[in-house]
């Protein structure tokens, strides 16, 4: 397809590597997002070599570096403090590091600039409340009342995906695994240099973000998937690390600010079957959101993109392009959900326990495989 006027629905990670990758192939995108102040949390991601490479491809990598931090390791320690493996990751692009930590506010700064940059146009507080796919196009309905028709409409609206809702209206939702994680901003030690895993029921990491600032995550069994109130958040956290190696107990008695604590219950879901109906087709969390354990829920959001503007502009047809673009994808996601998900049922005892270092292992030897 030389020529399409793609609306994308979603303005996160995936919906502006979506729309940055598709106007480097020319095409018209629009993009929407519900929150009208296109806000984002304010602790961090870690992704690996395949991102750093997408980052390339997609002609952002100097942007994005400079907003992150680089490392090439992983250190894996035991639950009492023993480091016990460094697993170095292979590098993807010569000059530039394996991996990068980010800001989730300084990644979507750097996406966002450069998605209007690259003249995509973006709308704020928008949501679709209608999709007429008359085969030809789609004739969408704005929540705001106005319409707009397209060649295409991308969903990449998150794990919740309301498109995903529209065009697949019997699928299950997400699925909730029993476990949660918890995050939390601290100053960075001048010797922390790359990503510290903890093993253990309780999976504790810390990841560097910039010179100046790291974060640490904090995976709990939460059977009973609680709601914790705002103003207990803090200590909460500080009692789920009660009896954690020293270096991570003189951390958590720094932890005071309960807006500054993200606790998120982590769900899943995979979507096996079709990824597109008609003229609408999904991307990233909307059709396979996996837990964090391996990292790589955005970098597999970030690949779809690439992958999918590929297939559009040198496919006949939208459905070929979107057979095409499954195609490519549906193994590689699949890898991660069900490998992340072996590791957070392992630590659950809903599964056998996993080598974490060998996992990771695994995982990057798949990644830096091409998409
Ligand atoms: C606790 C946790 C930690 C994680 N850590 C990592 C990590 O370290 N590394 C990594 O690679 N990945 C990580 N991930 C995964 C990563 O955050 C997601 O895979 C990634 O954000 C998916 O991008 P997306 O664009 O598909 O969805 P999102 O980033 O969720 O973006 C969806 C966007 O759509 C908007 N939206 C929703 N509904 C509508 C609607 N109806 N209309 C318009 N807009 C709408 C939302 O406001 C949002 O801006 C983590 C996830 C969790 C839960």
């Amino acid at each position: 397809m030389k020529t399409a006027k793609i609306l994308v629905i979603g303005g996160g990670i995936g919906g502006l590597t979506s729309a940055i990758a598709l106007r480097a192939k020319e095409f018209d995108v629009d993009v929407i997002e519900r929150d009208p102040d296109w806000s984002v949390y304010g602790v961090g991601i870690i992704q690996q070599s395949n991102v750093v490479r997408a980052m390339k491809q997609l002609g952002l990598i100097d942007d994005y570096l400079d907003a992150g931090f680089g490392f090439d390791m992983v250190e894996v320690f035991l639950p009492n403090g023993m480091k016990v493996a460094t697993v170095p990751s292979h590098k993807l692009v010569e000059g530039y590091p394996a991996n990068i930590g980010i800001g989730r506010r300084a990644l979507h700064k750097v996406l966002g600039d450069r998605t209007i940059a690259a003249g995509a146009t973006v709308r704020l507080g928008i949501t679709a409340t209608a999709l007429d796919d008359d085969g030809d196009g789609v004739n969408v309905t704005f929540s705001d009342g106005s319409t707009g028709r397209y060649d295409l409409v991308i969903g990449a609206d998150g794990v919740y995906s309301q498109t995903r809702s529209t065009i697949f209206p019997d699928l299950p939702g997400p699925q909730f695994t029993g476990q949660s994680v918890w995050r939390y901003n601290f100053e960075k030690p001048a010797e922390l240099a790359s990503l510290q895993a903890y093993e253990g029921p309780i999976g504790i990491g810390l990841v560097p973000l910039s010179q100046s600032l790291m974060y640490m995550y904090v995976t709990t069994p939460e059977p009973d998937n609680p709601r914790y109130p705002r103003d207990e958040l803090a200590a909460a956290l500080r009692q789920k690390l009660t009896n954690s190696p020293p270096a991570i107990s003189a951390l958590a008695e720094q932890i005071t600010d309960n807006d500054g604590v993200v606790y998120k219950p982590l769900e899943w879901i995979m979507l096996t079957g079709p990824w597109h109906r008609g003229r609408v087709v999904l991307l990233g969390d909307a059709v396979h959101a996996t837990t964090p354990h391996l990292g790589q829920g955005a970098g597999m959001a970030i690949e779809d993109s690439i992958v999918l503007a590929e297939e559009l502009a040198r496919a006949e047809t939208p459905e070929a392009a979107f057979h095409a673009y499954r195609d490519r994808r549906h193994d590689r996601c699949a890898y991660i959900v069900d490998a992340s998900l072996a590791i957070c049922f392992g630590q659950l005892g809903k599964g056998p326990r996993v080598d974490q270092a060998k996992s990771t292992h695994a995982m990057f030897e798949m990644i830096s495989k091409p998409i």
